[in-house]
């Protein structure tokens, strides 16, 4: 087995790496992944790859917005005003001649302007018979007419490469004429539990065991984060063992694994996969929880070592992967912490950033955050009741109430 390559930080016991450096290293050079063509009906929270050109115009004829008499403006000098009437232009079906001087042509919503006409004056300001219409009140020139290309021309830029694509976006796109999207591929993440205590949800426990609860917090997180997951299960504490399920991740473009990364004497997990042919980049973080946490390659793909403790890895994973997804997805909105003030004291922190379970009240216009006590890492239904992460900067004094701190929304 080779030794530790640990490039950082230097052997120091104390040199912690402070999380934003840490990040601002996962993130170096991280690439957006190509594209991956979609049908509309699958495009929904995929990362568009390319701007996005229209290939159609919208509204993509002069078009009524009122049902109503399509009429030349000239001839509304003063009401009431008599006109003949044409013909009729409904939806689907255009007039096919020219309104002349004189004439009006009944129209319906969303029914082609006719040639000639420039105006729409609605049926409730009219009186018609079979072949005359009698004009009660005057219209302004172009009073209900939607003209072509209001909303947008064919060649028109109307999406950017990096947008999450929601409800809104998928909308434009279909109006815009395209029936697929470039969309970025989805980033595949191998989630690798390891630990010989551990079991399967659906197993029940025997002595000394517990479930691996991670990879299917994590699973979710990824997905939620806009990657795939694979999950490969469970890697008991041996070299042999993890260097066989380290293989079942290959072409994943991340793989993460979850405990063994501490110190103890079945902490294999660094080793192993520097066995394996990993090059790592940095270990131990001052973040809490989630110190003992590391990071590096293996070629392509990037290795993520998040610790054991369920707090420690989902919330590892909220820190590192969720923002080396969304780049790797080339996403370019991005969830920016928020303040609130604190409505109770906080202890002077240590030299670790202390990420810690909160309610964030944002009922008022000054948000308020209220950290949980007993903050065990192993603890998760607290997790799953709070709603953010109040962030406590390391060596941070005594914080009193009302003091502003950061607070990260909890959006898994
Ligand atoms: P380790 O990082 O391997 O020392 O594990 C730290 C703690 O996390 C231990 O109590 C483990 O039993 C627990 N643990 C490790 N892996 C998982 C997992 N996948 N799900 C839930 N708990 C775990
Ligand atoms: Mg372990």
């Amino acid at each position: 087995m080779t030794a530790p390559t640990v490039t950082a930080p230097p052997a120091a016991k104390s040199a912690l790496l402070p999380v934003d450096d840490a990040l601002a290293r996962v993130l170096d050079g991280v690439r957006p992944l190509g594209p991956e063509h979609v049908p509309l009906t699958e495009a929904a929270g995929r990362t568009l790859a390319h701007d996005l050109a229209a290939a159609l115009t919208n509204p993509p004829f002069d078009v009524s917005s009122m049902d109503g008499y399509a009429v030349r403006a000239a001839d509304l000098k003063a009401a009431p005003v008599t006109l003949k009437l044409a013909g009729e232009s409904a939806a689907g079906w255009p007039y096919a001649g020219s309104v002349r001087p004189g004439e009006a042509v009944r129209i319906f919503t969303g029914a082609a302007l006719p040639d000639g006409a420039d105006t729409i004056v609605i049926q409730e300001n009219t009186s018609a018979s079979a072949d005359a219409v009698r004009i009660l009140e005057l219209a302004h020139k172009g009073a209900n007419v939607r003209w072509r290309g209001g909303d947008f021309h064919e060649g028109d830029s109307v999406l950017t490469a990096g947008t999450r694509l929601t409800a809104r976006h998928i909308l434009l796109a279909a109006s815009a004429g395209h029936a697929m999207l470039a969309t970025v591929r989805k980033p595949v993440v191998a989630i690798l539990s390891t630990g010989d205590e551990l079991i399967e949800p659906s197993d029940r426990p025997m002595a000394g065991q517990i479930v691996a609860s991670n990879s299917y917090g994590l699973a979710a997180l990824i997905a939620a984060a806009g990657g795939e997951a694979r999950l490969i299960g469970i890697a008991r504490d041996t070299p042999e063992d993890l260097a066989q399920k380290f293989e079942e991740a290959r072409g994943a473009d991340i793989l993460v694994t979850t405990g063994g990364a501490s110190v103890g004497d079945h902490d294999l997990v660094r080793p192993a996969l520097e066995a394996w042919g990993a090059k790592l980049d940095f270990y131990k973080i001052a973040m809490r929880p989630g110190k003992p946490l590391f990071f590096g390659r293996n070629g392509a793909m990037k290795v993520l070592g998040l610790p054991g403790n369920p707090l420690a890895s989902i919330i590892g994973g909220r820190i590192f992967l969720v923002p080396l997804i969304s780049r790797l997805l080339g996403r370019t909105d991005t969830i920016t912490p928020i303040s609130a003030t604190l409505t109770v004291p906080i202890e002077a922190n240590g030299p670790r950033t202390h990420y810690m379970r909160a309610l964030l009240d944002t009922s008022s216009a000054r948000a308020r955050v209220t950290p949980f006590g007993g903050q065990d890492s192993s603890f998760v239904r607290a997790l799953a009741q709070a709603n953010c992460l109040a962030v406590i900067p390391a060596d941070a004094p005594a914080l009193p109430e009302g003091s502003l701190i950061s607070v990260l929304p909890l959006d898994f």
